[in-house]
């Protein structure tokens, strides 16, 4: 099936004698092949102008980015690069930095921008669409497999309103630098390939108080399956245009459900029922490792299940489900911690009244909608089990001991990685041992509210934990927990040290950090500092534990 659609390209970058010489001889980008499957099969626009507007019975538009002044390679992701077939670009006229920072066409590619709609906040938002995204075009990796590449802060598009179509360096680095260690930790996530400077300056008003500021600005190259969302489906839905909605189902059916035939008359449900599952168990692995994704609007969920559009993101560093970093959800919380599995539960229920149009079985919907509950149920037990070392957390003791954990974190701040890291370091073989709470220590904020009652309420708590662990050799149940628990994750305040640093042009940190965030699991000596909890300057910087919407 998805032969018919591959078409091998030259890949010959438009006016770039460097890469011609490279194709001569057996060079990397020879082996990339390219896919229209995607423009192939779906309505695009039929206007071509950037102008902002409304477009209707189009899946996308096609624009080109626009041409940026000095592009430079601030970080490039090897694997990834590798895996597609496509070298680092080791100079400033290579012709892959021209692509990827939007100065050239890679022959063969029309770049398009998607029309989505969305629901933000609760609130039908109507269109949205790709208003800095630039779908360069399907690539074809090494094994076979056909991701998008797509440029973000690439410019204008018909679905800018009045936006500039680019993107800050801050945000640009945090969206890196987040996606790749989701990528690392094992959770479903876009890719980022490459992070550019672009050589021109992006005014911003960062906190929305009237002091708009040049910053520099950046573009990410991402890649993903495809970037179909649950809003692409919800705007025809809105707009009552079945015939568009219907090909953008079969379409997503045909081409990314290798289970589902798309001939078949339930398709549509298995195809609903899977994006549910795949959700939930998303959201379960968000929690394992303590990631709030902070604007999880319905066109920021992916139908794949994994990750995208890494905004005001920010990791849980003290235990607080009502947390939420991104300043624009202060007062509502909206997307805390504690909420994001009722809030992907609310985005599926929109995205199945938008398949309402399509079927008159409702009553279908809604089992499959109810398999979210039950698939997020599942995966959350299985991933606290594993978070705690324990089988299983079937009986009653166990589930007690989940839900006075939760008690015992509100307590007094207590950094939930480090305490779940730690939890494997208690001994529990011979529960005799002195003080078996010792490697929690460095999980707590404020050491010196142990003394009383927290500290009490912790002994007891490791006391039945103890009973509980026991039932495996510790080591076992360690290295276990320490497949479960990172030990590294990217802390909001250590990318902004990042930040600081390549804001001044500098990126010895950023590299750094990237690689202690390639083995999160993995004790690295010489790296204690990035294990370290939240440092008490940074408990009210801006970037380090709230952020705005302004990137
Ligand atoms: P987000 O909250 O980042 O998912 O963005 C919501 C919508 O605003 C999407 O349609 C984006 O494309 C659009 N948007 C955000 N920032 C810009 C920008 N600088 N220029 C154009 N469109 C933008
Ligand atoms: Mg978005």
């Amino acid at each position: 099936r998805q032969i018919r659609h591959l078409v091998s390209a030259s890949l010959k970058p438009v006016n770039s004698p460097l890469i011609q010489r490279e194709s001569s001889g057996p060079g990397p980008c020879m082996s990339i092949a390219l896919s229209h499957r995607y423009t192939e099969s779906l309505p695009a626009d039929s206007e071509r102008s950037r102008q902002p507007r409304i477009v209707e019975g189009a899946a996308y538009s096609f624009v080109d980015p626009d041409p940026v002044s000095q592009p430079r390679l601030l970080a490039w992701s090897t694997a990834l690069g590798d895996s597609l077939g496509i070298a680092r670009p080791s100079e400033d006229q290579d012709a892959w930095l021209q692509v990827l920072s939007g100065n050239t066409r890679w022959s063969g590619t029309s770049p398009y921008a998607n029309c989505y709609g969305g629901h933000q906040f609760g609130q039908w938002a109507g269109q949205l669409g790709d208003g800095r995204a630039i779908t360069l075009g399907e690539f074809v990796d090494r094994s076979g497999s056909i991701h998008e590449l797509q440029l973000k802060g690439a410019g204008r598009t018909p679905y800018s309103r009045g936006a500039d179509g680019r993107a800050v360096l801050r945000s640009s680095l945090r969206e890196y630098l987040c996606s790749e260690a989701m990528h690392a930790l094992g959770v479903p996530t876009t890719r980022a390939l490459s992070l550019i400077t672009t050589g021109d300056d992006v005014v911003r008003d960062m906190f929305y108080d009237g002091n708009p500021q040049a910053e520099p600005g950046a573009i990410v190259c991402h890649v993903a399956p495809s970037f179909l969302r649950l809003g692409t489906f919800e705007l025809p839905a809105s707009r009552g245009d079945t015939p568009l909605l219907r090909q953008l189902v079969d379409y997503s059916i045909e081409h990314h459900e290798p289970d589902i035939d798309h001939r078949d008359p339930d398709a549509l449900f298995a195809w609903y029922e899977a994006i549910c599952r795949r959700t939930a168990r998303l959201i379960a692995e968000w929690t394992r490792v303590g990631f709030v994704h902070g604007v999880m609007n319905t066109d920021n969920l992916s139908i794949h299940g994994i990750t995208i559009d890494y905004g005001p993101y920010g990791w849980l560093e003290p235990y607080e489900p009502g947390w939420t970093p991104n300043t624009t959800d202060a007062q509502t919380s909206r997307y805390c911690f504690g909420r994001q599995p009722a809030i992907a539960q609310w985005n599926l229920s929109r995205f199945g009244g938008a398949l309402t149009h399509l079927t008159s079985d409702t009553e279908r919907l809604e089992q499959c909608l109810a398999s979210y509950a039950e698939e997020y149920e599942h995966a959350s037990q299985a991933m606290f089990a594993s978070k705690l070392g324990l089988v299983d957390l079937q009986s009653e003791a166990r589930q007690q001991l989940l839900t006075d954990l939760f008690d015992l974190l509100s307590m007094t701040e207590t950094d939930y990685t480090l305490f779940f890291r730690g939890l494997g370091a208690v001994p529990a073989e011979r529960p005799g041992e002195a003080e078996p709470q010792a490697a929690l220590m460095p999980a707590y904020y404020d050491p010196a509210a142990l003394q009383g009652e927290v500290g009490q309420a912790l002994r007891d708590w490791v006391a039945r934990y103890q009973l509980e662990a026991k039932q495996q050799p510790d080591a076992v149940r360690q290295a276990d927990m320490q497949r479960s628990n990172p030990l590294y994750v990217a802390r909001n305040y250590l990318a902004q040290l990042a930040i600081d640093e390549a804001e001044q042009g500098r990126t010895e940190e950023l590299h750094r950090l990237i690689q202690v965030l390639e083995n999160p699991y993995t004790e690295q000596p010489g790296m204690e500092r990035y294990a370290e909890k939240r440092p008490e300057w940074a408990r009210h910087r801006a970037g380090c534990s709230a952020l705005s919407c302004s990137s």
